[in-house]
């Protein structure tokens, strides 16, 4: 497999290291390539500078067309994006096809759209002697960098917002899933996108993702990853004053108050965990649960993640996959067993499964409780299938401790009392407060941290405040040789 994507051809790494994409569903090698290094950087990066000219100043009409064939062209290749997206991640065939893929391509529809209303504020006379105009200018070049989770959506959050606005971009996928991204840079071109405006160098994070966040003709950084390569990535961009925008790590608080409908609390905490074997940005990992229900709580939610079907991604049945690699399942694992060592219980799951299960990397639906607010588990994100339940007394005290991390990336209150669900919704520091429900997402609405979850947004018209910078012209409107203010700096002459 050729690493990279340049100026609208396939090109081979030459990093001189090598690398495997392999299903973690049973640890097949899917494909082996030498990574993108610093020279498929740089000729990236020479692509999409020569052709910002002429995207850059296209109508917006012509860049829309673009990406609803984009749209078009992806929806065709459903079943192809869908089959490759599970097979380098082993995430369900029910997640990719129902979730990952139709996102993806609901994106790009909403992005075709967003390119034509792109407009500055309307012109005026502020001084009367002046018409000022706001334009929205592309950056330039866009270097982005995605992790592994949601390879295909990832990349077209990062990748849709900027191409739309008339940036030009040099994409680096997970160098574990470049599938997908790969697939998608084609697609760009078959849809009729000039060749240099998306390319992509799949290639290792310290050396293709380095030489990219740190390309002296690159404008802006885009990453969507964890909070430590976040921060490295700020440190890059300062060389040269780059514009950076973060989609980093999330810790999401799950608080369900006294009066919530149970039931629906214990389905969206089993929904809002485990959705991609729980290594979502926005997963439901801590949930803080009001004294009078906790216990129930704990009983029906240990109950529900006992029943969740783990198991061949293949099979309609599978509920939850395997974690993204071996490496990741011994993370997880490692998590669950410091927090056993201090001290918490674990309610369900909680074991390396054997037996048919033992060739990919498996980890079970697992309950938590009897754990500090302070400890590991409950601060750290574990990126796996583990939910953490803790109790709360007053509603300061469910709050207080929902924005007990670092992290405000997600989060979700539960309960029928208007007030409690306003209360809620205003002070949880969070970029998205879902109220009683945990994950839904649509294109038109913006996705983007607070704290250390980074900055930015995402999707949504909001997402075009990141990739366009904003000019202002103002117009002399008096024809004037000698202007009424020049008398502040020199007298009558
Ligand atoms: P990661 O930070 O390890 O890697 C992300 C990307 O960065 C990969 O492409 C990797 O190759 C690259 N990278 C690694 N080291 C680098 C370096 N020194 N310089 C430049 N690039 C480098 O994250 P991951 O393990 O792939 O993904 C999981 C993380 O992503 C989690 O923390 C998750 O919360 C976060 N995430 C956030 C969002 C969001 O929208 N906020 C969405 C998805 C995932």
């Amino acid at each position: 497999m050729d690493a990279a994507f340049i100026a609208g051809a396939a090109r081979a790494g030459t990093s001189g290291q090598s690398g495997e994409v392999i299903n973690p569903a049973n640890g097949e090698v899917v494909q082996t390539y030498e990574y993108a290094g610093p020279a498929e950087v740089d000729g990236a990066v020479g692509a999409a500078r020569n052709a910002f000219k002429e995207w850059s100043s296209a109508a917006p009409v012509e860049r829309s067309e673009v990406l609803r064939k984009l749209a078009d062209r992806m929806q065709a290749r459903t079943e192809e994006y869908v089959a490759a997206e599970t097979q380098q991640t082993g995430k369900p065939l029910r997640l990719s096809r129902e979730f990952d893929v139709p996102g993806s391509i609901d994106n790009a529809a909403f992005f075709a759209g967003a390119a034509r209303n792109l407009e500055g504020k309307a012109a005026a006379e502020w001084d009367g002697a002046h018409t000022s105009i706001i334009r929205r200018e592309p950056i330039g070049v866009v270097g982005s960098i995605a992790p592994w989770n949601y390879p295909l959506q990832m990349a077209m959050w990062k990748m849709l917002p900027a191409a739309a606005a008339g940036n030009t971009i040099v994409l680096k996928p997970a160098e574990i899933t470049p599938i997908t991204t790969l697939m998608l840079a084609e697609d760009c071109i078959a849809a009729g996108m000039p060749a240099g405006v998306v390319n992509v160098v799949a290639g290792a994070g310290p050396v293709a993702g380095e030489a990219l966040m740190s390309h002296p003709d690159v404008n802006m950084v885009s990453f969507t990853g964890s909070t430590a390569v976040g921060k490295r990535v700020m440190e890059l961009a300062t060389a040269d004053v780059k514009r950076v925008h973060l989609e980093l790590g999330g810790k999401a608080p799950f608080v369900v108050f006294d009066d919530a409908d149970l039931e629906a609390a214990v389905q969206g905490a089993a929904a809002g965990a485990l959705i991609n074997t729980g290594q979502d940005c926005t997963a439901a990992t801590r949930a803080y649960v009001q004294r009078p229900l906790y216990e129930a709580f704990v009983e029906q939610v240990s109950d529900l993640f006992a029943q969740i079907v783990i198991g061949d991604p293949l099979d309609e049945s599978t509920d939850i996959g395997p974690l993204i690699s071996r490496r990741q399942q011994e993370r997880v694992a490692g998590f669950v067993e410091r927090a056993r060592q201090d001290g918490a219980k674990v309610r369900a799951g909680g074991q390396i499964p054997g037996g048919a299960l033992a060739s990919g990397a498996y980890y079970p639906a697992t309950v938590i409780t009897d754990a500090a607010q302070s400890s590991e588990i409950v601060q750290s994100e574990v990126f796996g299938p583990v939910l953490v339940v803790l109790p709360f007394d007053s509603d300061d005290e469910g709050l207080a401790l929902a924005n007990d991390t670092p992290y405000g990336l997600a989060a979700s209150a539960w309960s029928k009392d208007v007030f409690r669900t306003l209360r809620a919704q205003r002070e949880i520091q969070a970029g998205c407060v879902w109220i009683n429900d945990h994950i839904p997402i649509v294109s038109e609405m913006p996705h983007g941290g607070y704290k250390q979850s980074g900055f930015g947004k995402d999707m949504s018209t909001y997402s075009f405040e990141e990739y366009t910078q904003v000019k202002h012209v103002s117009m002399d409107i008096t024809a004037e040789a000698k202007k009424g203010w020049h008398r502040t700096i020199f007298s009558e002459k």
